[in-house]
């Protein structure tokens, strides 16, 4: 792009696909595609033929050497890379069981006596006591396995002092009264739990399509065959899973990570069903389709198959060193992250999740689809807004 200034080169980049880019732009030979494809599923939840140039550039992805492109983010453009959205802060914290660690330290504030400890390093092992989160003489009170079908305000909502929020559980419909609620799931089903919204925010509610995501884990008796091939992990493109990688060796509290290659140790597998060649959207609805028809005997096949094909090599036997595999389906993960290679350039504020979170009356909207960004910051950010939002009403 000689002669291009920065603007109009990042404009360029951001409306066309790191596939294109590659074999148009850098004039890559075609065979690199394939093994660049599935670089950005983690991240993304769909290939490089759907992820713009310009986040892939953000991530620090090979080819735009000597662009002299800055890392200043240009005005109107879209960066929905997380090096973009979320600052990167050099000190990195990776909870043994992922965000569940977050959630967890948010049920102990609230709710007193339901775990021990008090820091991020002691919540890590430590148990929550159950039977805590659900009484009454506590001022919150957590109720699981609820699933809420209908939340509606008592009477006029212009004028509504009360909010009604219906749920089943143990087979039978209960309710309860407040004097507001906080809808903090997902937008799609919102619509069906809330249907006085007025239809232009049922509408917005209804665009984004979450991405769907599979975390494998396996259980292996020991990692002598990644120590023997001197590896911690191995990108597949083109096998069932796209990547493997042994646990990050967390050192956390009371939590130690195996040390020596004798040791029992997870394995961390990612899939991401998409499917190339279709918009964004559509790709995410293929790969709920894909997670609701695929059998668990399917999902163990080709983790044997993959494991003894990477590792075998290196001494691994799947009918010895498997011990156990958890496959963790994710049809609804990711929050929609708009993508400028299909979705159009909204004006300020008129985005669909901007609408979609328009607070009606008594009852306002969290949830990491209100930011149309998947990262758990966001989720803190817009239940924050969310509880703001009724405070001042
Ligand atoms: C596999 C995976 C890995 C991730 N890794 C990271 C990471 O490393 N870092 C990071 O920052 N973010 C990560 N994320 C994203 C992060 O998990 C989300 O940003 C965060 O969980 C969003 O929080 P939330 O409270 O908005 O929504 P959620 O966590 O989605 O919670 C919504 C809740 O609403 C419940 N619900 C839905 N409908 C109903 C109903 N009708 N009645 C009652 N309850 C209902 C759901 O069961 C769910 O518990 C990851 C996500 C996935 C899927």
């Amino acid at each position: 792009m000689e002669g291009v200034d920065q603007e109009e080169k990042k404009a360029r980049l951001t409306k066309m696909s790191y596939k294109d880019f590659l074999l148009n732009v850098v004039k890559a030979h075609s065979d690199v595609i394939p093994f660049y494809q599935t670089r950005t599923h983690g991240l993304y939840g769909i290939g490089i033929d759907a992820v713009p140039a310009l986040d892939c550039w953000a991530i620090h992805f090979p080819g735009f050497q000597g662009m002299g492109l800055d890392r200043v983010p240009s005005k109107g453009l879209t960066f929905t890379a997380l090096g973009e959205v979320t600052p990167q802060e050099e000190f990195y914290f990776h909870f043994p069981d992922g965000n569940a660690s977050i959630a967890r330290m948010l049920v102990r504030s609230l709710v007193p006596g339901s775990a021990s400890g008090n820091t991020a390093e002691d919540i890590v092992t430590a148990r929550m006591d159950y039977g805590r989160l659900d009484h009454g003489d506590s001022p919150v009170r957590i109720r699981l396995n609820s699933t809420a079908v209908l939340a509606r305000h008592v009477g006029d909502p212009a004028s509504a002092k009360q909010v009604e929020v219906v749920y089943g559980r143990d087979q039978k419909a209960h309710s309860v009264r407040g004097k507001a609620a906080v809808l903090a799931c997902w937008n799609m089903v919102i619509p069906y739990l809330c249907p006085d919204l007025p239809v232009e925010q049922k509408e917005a509610l209804h665009y984004g399509v979450k991405v769907p995501l599979v975390y494998t884990v396996v259980g292996l008796r020991s990692w002598t065959a990644f120590h023997k091939l001197g590896i911690r992990g191995v990108s597949c493109p083109g096998m069932y899973h796209s990547s493997m990688n042994l646990d990050q060796g967390a050192n956390i509290g009371d939590y130690k990570p195996p040390e020596s290659p004798d040791e029992p140790i997870l394995v961390h597998m990612l899939r991401t069903p998409c499917q190339p060649g279709l918009s964004a959207r559509e790709q995410q609805r293929a790969g709920h389709y894909d997670l609701l028809a695929t059998s668990l005997d399917t999902f163990e096949r080709n983790i044997r198959d993959q494991l003894v094909r990477v590792l075998g090599s290196g001494g691994f036997d799947p009918a010895r060193d498997i011990e156990a595999i958890t496959v963790n389906r994710w049809p609804h993960g990711y929050a929609y992250e708009y993508n400028p290679l299909w979705d159009p350039d909204w004006p300020e504020g008129k985005r669909p999740c901007d609408i979609a979170r328009r607070p009606f009356r008594r009852i306002t909207i969290a949830n990491s689809d209100a930011a149309a960004a998947a990262y758990t910051d966001q989720a803190i950010d817009q239940a924050y807004r969310a509880v703001r939002e009724l405070l001042s009403s």
